[in-house]
């Protein structure tokens, strides 16, 4: 009864992980996000041997574009997938064109994913007017944390963020390169105030903390910008920083799925006994990218 991700991509031109969550009777595919088009989804879903009818839910953490590409609205309508979205992007949802037979609301509240005893605990955060959905998925005692376009830490997150095996965080962009940017002011400030998205070293304070009230054997980074950020600089502040973490360490692309990492309780932490340990190595998949 495992839990395992996969990132099939990351960051500002489309965000989509596909979840494969092992129960006793079978095995259920879903995806946290569909930001890339139904043909670019099975494409990446099929360089992980995964093929898209297998894909029985999606839940989203908001509807920007980046996370929920408009072509999806097809296979919802048609059914072939259920779709879950918090309840206050619901009249965003209905302008889409979304059909709300094929979608179902979600609240502050954790709820069970249909027939399965995996429960989805959201957690809630400021990005631009609506904000965005973080997410603990808690499968038969496994859990992973998923957090992505954050305007800022909030102290809820490290009150749900706790006892996690696994944690995805975004880590969106360097400071130094967001100033020197070329980007127009407003946007910058838009990124920066605090309902934008995370910086490098927001993201790796986060992570220690929620490290320090875990015992993580997987810590995947996400949704780094290609213009201000650049995996280089993040590996070597992590190595500054958090060098004891390193090893668990794996940064998302945009362009390529990153490995599956399987997810057990892991390590000794008093209240959970040990059962396993994966661990990942570093991995670096995105080029610098100063553009
Ligand atoms: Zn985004």
């Amino acid at each position: 009864m495992s839990l395992s991700y996969c990132v099939l991509g990351s960051g500002s031109a489309g965000n989509a992980t596909l979840l494969t969550l092992e129960h006793d009777d079978g095995r259920q595919r879903i995806l946290i996000d569909c930001g890339f088009s139904p043909r670019q989804t099975a494409l990446r879903l099929r360089s992980a041997g995964v093929d898209r009818d297998e894909i029985t839910d999606v839940i989203l953490t908001h509807l920007d574009q980046d996370h929920f590409y408009p072509s999806w609205v097809k296979p919802i309508e048609r059914g072939s997938v259920r779709l879950h979205i918090h309840r206050r992007q619901q009249r965003r949802a209905a302008k889409i064109g979304l059909n709300f037979r094929h979608v179902e609301l979600f609240d502050d509240d954790p709820w069970p994913l249909a027939g399965t005893a995996t429960r989805i605990e959201p957690v809630p955060f400021a990005h631009d007017d609506l904000g965005t959905v973080g997410f603990v998925i808690d499968h038969h005692g496994t859990r992973l944390g998923f957090a992505t376009d954050l305007g800022s830490v909030p102290s809820h997150l490290f009150e749900r963020f706790v006892d996690l095996d696994a944690l995805a965080l975004e880590s969106n962009y360097d400071r130094s390169m967001q100033i020197a940017s070329n980007r127009p002011a407003f946007l910058k400030r838009r990124i920066m105030d605090g309902k934008g998205h995370l910086s490098n070293e927001e993201a790796l304070r986060a992570a220690r903390r929620i490290a320090d009230q875990s015992c993580l054997s997987q810590l995947t980074l996400l949704h780094l910008s290609r213009q201000c950020n650049c995996p280089e600089r993040v590996k070597r502040l992590w190595q500054d920083q958090a060098a004891d973490l390193l090893p668990l360490l794996s940064i998302t692309s945009q362009t390529k799925p990153s490995p599956e990492f399987r997810v057990s309780p892991t390590g000794s932490r008093p209240t959970r006994p040990a059962t396993g340990n994966g661990v990942a190595a570093p991995s670096i998949a995105q080029p610098c990218l100063f553009g």
